[in-house]
């Protein structure tokens, strides 16, 4: 068996997908399997093992890990370092637009892993006098709702074969308070890759919703920030580096539990956040700007995106702590998604939401074509409804639901079956459904 091994077809034979659309390909005799069908095949094992009343020892191992003694399966093999503009084209196919977010974060990551690849070629060493080093650098992403922001922190975790853990800022408070303390973040991560720590010590973490825990500017002082300040203090150090104890089953920490020591120094956190409002700080910003170095500011501003000429200073007067900014020293943005952004979202990612539903429908048999005018219709729906690109996925569900119902009742027979959806197909099934009408109401 071999890894990407010559093939004379250099396809899957299972999906039929070619070596260009896989990340890996395993060679057999006369057959070659991609990455994706491994893991569904090991589902469909698993699960016909579990039918059968077959215990499996090691699948037992697997989900009571004993804590900080794991070793990854998945994430443990050495790290790949990919150049930035290999991770961009990788973002690429997943994600439509926001080119600048994706070239940032493509070089941050890059530098993040080049310096953890340094790190581990000199440890133990002495160093040198002129020995620089290349220090953290966490990232801030600012933009709307469902523009993107998640995907592309998963996208980047994903191409890096690097452990990812999303977590909401919102849940935490203070320690000592009601809620989640900040070390639960780590113990996702931990969860993530089978509590083995090396792996989990150069993971990604995703922090959503950074922008609901600012400082709030009525906070009446009789009262604690608990949820806001505090949090952000509670942050602070583990976003800079350092050794944090963590439960290794989340939650709150208390006296008996077991801890892991987890260091946070190689662990990249990427913070999101919608930033509702800070265009009137940005506009006030630009507007008094008049000098600088700025390329940005000597052209025309874009009035209708202000967000691209965010910078620290607008999210420091939007509420989050300087300390926490300092340690989060790349600032980029998403752009929102415009009708043409979410007509392309519908087809042109690998796994787009229309290439989803003709798979299902060709399983059984029938060939589903998703005419242009349908395609603008739901991508002008998403914008009228103010869904954004996460409302497409509900609108394609709402136009699809009755084909898919009646789809396994359709009776075999040689002839090919198409299933067209035009404008007219797609507002009728709409207006019969719940969320169309959401839009009467
Ligand atoms: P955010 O984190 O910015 O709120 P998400 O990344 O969770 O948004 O996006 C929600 C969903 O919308 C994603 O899972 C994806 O299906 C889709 N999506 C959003 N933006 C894009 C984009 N730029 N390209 C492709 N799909 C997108």
């Amino acid at each position: 068996m071999t890894k990407r091994g010559k093939n004379p077809q250099g396809h899957c034979s299972f999906c039929g997908r070619t070596e260009e659309e896989v990340m890996i390909l395993v060679s057999g005799m006369e057959a070659q399997i991609c990455e994706a069908c491994t893991e569904k095949a090991q589902d469909i094992i698993d699960l016909e093992l579990e039918n059968a009343g077959v215990k499996r020892e090691d699948k037992k191992q697997k989900s009571e890990p004993q804590p900080g003694a794991g070793k990854s399966e998945r994430y443990g093999g050495p790290l790949k370092l990919i150049p930035p503009r290999e991770i961009k084209s990788f973002l690429d196919q997943y994600i439509i637009g926001q080119d600048d977010a994706k070239k940032v974060l493509s070089v941050a990551v890059y530098n993040h892993y080049k310096r953890l690849q340094e790190l581990e070629k000199n440890k133990g060493k002495k160093q040198k006098d002129d020995y620089v080093e290349i220090e953290k650098s966490n990232i801030l992403l600012a933009g709307q709702t469902g523009t993107g922001k998640t995907l592309l922190a998963k996208t980047i975790a994903k191409v890096l074969n690097v452990p990812f853990a999303i977590v909401d800022a919102t849940v935490f408070t203070e320690a000592g308070y009601v809620g989640e303390d900040v070390e639960s973040i780590l113990a996702r991560l931990l969860q993530m890759c089978d509590q083995d720590v090396e792996a989990t010590e150069r993971g990604i973490v995703y922090i959503d919703e950074i922008d609901k825990i600012a400082r709030k500017q009525d906070n009446p002082s009789i009262t604690r920030d608990v949820s806001g300040e505090g949090v952000q203090q509670g942050l602070l150090k583990m976003l800079e580096g350092s050794e944090v104890m963590v439960p290794p089953q989340g939650g709150r920490k208390h006296p008996e539990q077991k801890m892991v020591k987890v260091n946070t120094e190689n662990i990249l956190f990427i913070c999101g956040g919608a930033f509702d409002g800070i265009e009137k700080l940005i506009a006030r910003r630009v507007n008094t700007q008049v000098i600088g170095f700025n390329k940005k500011s000597t052209n025309r501003i874009d009035r209708d995106n202000l967000l691209q000429y965010i910078t620290h200073a607008d999210v420091k007067a939007y509420g989050l702590i300087p300390e926490l900014l300092g340690r989060l020293p790349i600032c980029t943005y998403l752009d929102p998604l415009d009708m043409d952004a979410l007509r392309r979202i519908l087809t042109e990612p690998r796994n787009a939401i229309t290439r989803q539903y003709q798979k299902l429908f060709a399983m059984e048999g029938v060939e589903l074509i998703v005419e242009p005018s349908a395609l603008d219709f739901v991508a002008e729906m998403a914008l009228e409804y103010k869904l954004g690109a996460r409302g497409l996925r509900s609108l394609c569900e709402a136009i699809f639901t009755d084909a898919m119902f009646d789809l396994p009742m359709i009776d075999g027979g040689s002839e090919k079956k198409q299933l067209v959806i035009d404008r007219e197909y797609a507002a009728e099934k709409l207006e019969g459904s719940r969320i169309g009408r959401l839009k009467a109401a």
